[in-house]
């Protein structure tokens, strides 16, 4: 039985690198994506260790290190905009700034990615799955625009709060594990000047700060704070805004003139931080990839290396499972990438016991002092790198139909 049209839910990070390999392996892509268009916006995200190759071997390495950040370092200012410490060994959002790690603008990578998809891959902006019915011969499909398709399989890449996980798994409460913070990030025009920069300023329980971003042409402004469950409205960011509106209201440094550029800024982003723990990523011929199967947390710093990594394994697995056995490759898919995901979901949870007190935020700013005139910083950043390099080296990723060299052209067929 052929099994070879994909129905891919999401075309962030892990939909169009999983419709990249599934198309090499010669299966037919269509993603579908709730936005008009690519999404914009987001943080700087970073690349590392296995998801490094897995760039390389989309042949995207060099674009995607010409659209590094390339950060210079990051200060942190007191509430009078004055300089408490500066360090140029490390930053806020990517860690070492002379590591092998890329850090790159999400949106930068979303368009990349786009880019090497939108060819051969149909791409329906501005709609949803609305019902899925898995049946013997295939998945039924209804889409919110209207229609209905039939397809052999249907992968849910559509993020933390993903669709495809709430029809075919059950409700997020079951899966959503809240780390008790949320993060918020948008563009504005780059108010501080800054050059490769980054400066923040820590008031209890809550942090925000900008940095530069696409050249230094713009700035990306981010507050980060304590919420309860249920808290942040996700279908209303006017209640977002108002939120960050009250909690950061009386926040000194330039927060006010930051308050004003969230309400113009055309790609608001708030999310309260979770991270998402399913038993299994997959139920007869629907599977999860990226944040809507084990999304990390951004507390991680690995959500883009986990959805580009387990796009790879997946899409590799399908293809070696061979035509209607989407049930092997399913299976293979979480062998391999069980533990991998829980080495990089560990770094998060210890991450999020950290409490912004006003005394915690005091002793962090102590440490960083002492740190910026110690003669060996760099290696001691380096060390501090340790569990973050050996969770995202983690995992041994196989050379699926010669997927490494290229040898497998747009058909599937093993070009040697
Ligand atoms: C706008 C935006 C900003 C982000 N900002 C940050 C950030 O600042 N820091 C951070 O650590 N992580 C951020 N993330 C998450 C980060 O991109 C992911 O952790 C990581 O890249 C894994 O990507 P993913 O493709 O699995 O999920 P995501 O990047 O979350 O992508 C999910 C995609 O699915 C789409 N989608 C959602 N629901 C539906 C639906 N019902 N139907 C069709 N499409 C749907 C979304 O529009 C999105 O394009 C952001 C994500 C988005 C979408």
């Amino acid at each position: 039985m052929r099994n070879r049209e994909v129905l891919i839910s999401g075309g962030s990070v892990a939909g169009p690198a999983l419709a990249f390999w599934l198309r090499r392996y010669g299966f037919t892509t269509t993603i579908v994506e709730r936005a008009p268009a690519p999404r914009t916006g987001g943080q700087a995200i970073d690349i590392r260790g296995a998801a490094i190759d897995v760039v390389r071997w989309m042949g995207l390495l060099e674009r995607v290190r010409a659209a590094g950040t390339a950060m210079r370092g990051m200060s942190f200012v007191d509430a009078g905009g004055r300089p408490l410490v500066s360090l140029t060994e490390l930053t806020l959002t990517g860690g070492a700034t002379d590591g092998p790690d890329i850090e790159v603008m999400r949106d930068e990578l979303v368009e990349l990615l786009y880019g090497a998809t939108r060819d051969d891959t149909e791409y329906l902006f501005d709609d949803s799955i609305t019902a899925l019915r898995d049946g013997p011969d295939g998945v039924y499909v209804d889409f919110e625009r209207g229609g209905s398709r039939r397809f052999d399989m249907v992968i849910g890449a559509d993020g933390q709060h993903s669709r495809v996980r709430a029809l075919a798994f059950g409700p997020e409460e079951r899966f959503l594990r809240h780390l008790g913070m949320a993060i918020s990030v948008f563009s504005a025009p780059n108010l501080l000047g800054l050059d490769r920069w980054q400066e923040f300023h820590l008031a209890e329980r809550k942090v925000v700060g900008a940095y530069s971003a696409r050249r230094n042409t713009q700035s990306r402004i981010m507050f980060g704070f304590s919420v309860e469950p249920g808290e942040v409205d996700l279908r209303d960011p006017d209640q977002q805004r108002r939120l960050i509106a009250r909690r950061f209201a009386g926040v000194g440094w330039r927060t006010p003139e930051f308050l004003d550029a969230m309400w113009a800024a055309p790609d608001f982003y708030l999310d309260a931080m979770s991270q998402v723990r399913l038993p299994r990523w997959s139920s007869g011929r629907i599977g999860l990839v990226g944040d809507a199967a084990y999304g990390p947390s951004p507390l991680s710093g690995q959500g883009t290396s986990l959805a580009l990594v387990g796009a790879y394994v997946l899409a590799g697995e399908l293809a070696s499972a061979g035509d209607g056995n989407h049930a092997r490759g399913f299976e293979r898919y979480q062998e391999r990438m069980a533990g991998f995901v829980e080495a990089n979901q560990a770094l998060a949870l210890s991450a999020a016991k950290r409490k912004g007190t006003r005394f915690g935020n005091w002793c962090a700013i102590q440490v960083m002092r002492a740190m910026s005139r110690l003669p060996f910083r760099r290696q001691l950043v380096a060390l501090s790198m340790r569990p973050l390099r050996r969770a995202a080296d983690g995992i041994e990723l196989p050379d699926y139909w010669g997927a490494r060299s290229g040898l497998v052209d747009q058909a599937g067929v093993v070009d040697q």
